[in-house]
């Protein structure tokens, strides 16, 4: 039984998301501690927990642990099967976390899965579905996984109620990707969009972004929903190039000023541009994961944040032999290696 102790390096959820996805899929059970030790509200939360029981029944896995505000899991999984599976995390937690747990084993059995879970869609520290949908599901497809993922309701913190549906193909062997470059720059735009709050919130975003992105108004939309979805604001800002598409979020708050949200969002964006990095910082985390499945591959990306080397860390304790590096280029820009003969 693998030993995992859960306040190593960023030690939040993302441990034990990881650990649940690659113990599904090499059939390697796992004891974890000190889950989640290293935030303010230690343990299992709704979320972290729904992505335990979504694990638990994807894998038919014998599970101790699995309770609100548990810091100890042991997780031992069966055979993943494929199914029409349906999980509501109860709170405003995020949905996108607990597809992403179960995704990797639904992409290796041999018949399609459809996953419905219901939550919270768009969520500080998560990614947001658009991020799926246009960052990291693309990817997915180049290496040979086809994915669709419908968002059917918006979800915000505090009140959640959203909901997604996605609808997996299997995929016997991930393919390797190699992103060197991003590629000509083929589209760029924000959206602000507004739940239960003033329009006027949205406007300043957007304002905001055209003056410090230099973009003109076609490339700013507000985006206007039903006021049982709110109260709720986020602000994205996608860039489209030929070979990739990032996704960079900011949340409307009590006490920032929507200027103060914009500003960050396109402080992020500036970053990145001026990195010549392909891939984001919370990219980079998201994609070490099937690409070490896919046993080859590399991309650039921007300085490494702790989420990408701890990830490295707990996929290293499930594929020891497999070879991750992460190479300097320059002062702003990286190089991520995986290299194993994977099975
Ligand atoms: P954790 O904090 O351990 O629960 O992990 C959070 C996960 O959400 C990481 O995989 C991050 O890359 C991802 N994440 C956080 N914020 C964003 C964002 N704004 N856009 C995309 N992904 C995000």
């Amino acid at each position: 039984m693998l030993e995992i102790d859960g306040s190593e390096g960023e030690g939040g959820g993302q441990i034990v998301r990881t650990a649940l996805a690659l113990s599904m899929c090499t059939g390697q059970p796992f004891r974890i501690r000190n889950i989640r030790a290293k935030r303010p509200r230690p343990g299992l939360l709704r979320q972290h927990l729904t992505a335990v029981l979504a694990a638990a029944e994807v894998s038919g896995a014998r599970v101790e642990g699995a309770a609100p505000g548990s810091q100890t899991l042991t997780f031992e999984p069966g055979l993943p099967h494929a199914g029409d599976y349906r999980f509501a995390i109860g709170t405003a937690g995020s949905c996108t976390l607990v597809l992403q747990t179960v995704l990797p084993a639904l992409l290796q059995v041999s018949q399609p899965s459809i996953l419905t879970v219901n939550g919270g869609t768009h969520n500080p520290h998560a990614p947001p579905v658009d991020f799926l949908q246009q960052a990291l599901l693309p990817l997915l497809k180049n290496m040979g996984a086809p994915i669709e993922l419908v968002l059917k309701r918006h979800g915000f913190y505090p009140s959640g109620g959203g909901e997604l549906v996605a609808s997996i193909e299997p995929c016997a062997k991930l393919q390797g990707l190699e992103l060197e470059a991003r590629g000509q720059r083929i589209d760029s735009y924000a959206e602000a969009y507004i739940a239960a709050l003033p329009f006027h919130i949205a406007e300043r975003e957007l304002d905001t972004v055209g003056k410090l992105m230099n973009w003109s108004a076609e490339k700013l939309h507000v985006r206007g929903l039903a006021n049982d979805r709110g109260p709720g604001n986020v602000l994205m800002l996608t860039l489209h190039y030929q070979n990739i598409t990032e996704v960079f979020t900011g949340f409307g708050e009590r006490g920032v000023t929507a200027e103060n949200v914009a500003r960050q969002v396109c402080r992020e964006v500036l970053d990145y541009l001026a990195s010549g990095a392909a891939v984001g910082n919370y990219l980079a985390d998201q994609l070490i994961l099937p690409l070490a499945l896919a046993g080859q591959g590399s991309f650039t990306t921007t300085a490494p944040s702790r989420h990408l080397l701890t990830n490295i860390a707990v996929i290293q304790r499930f594929l020891p032999i497999a070879k991750l590096a992460i190479l300097k280029e320059d002062a702003h820009c990286y190089r991520v290696v995986v290299d194993w003969p994977s099975p």
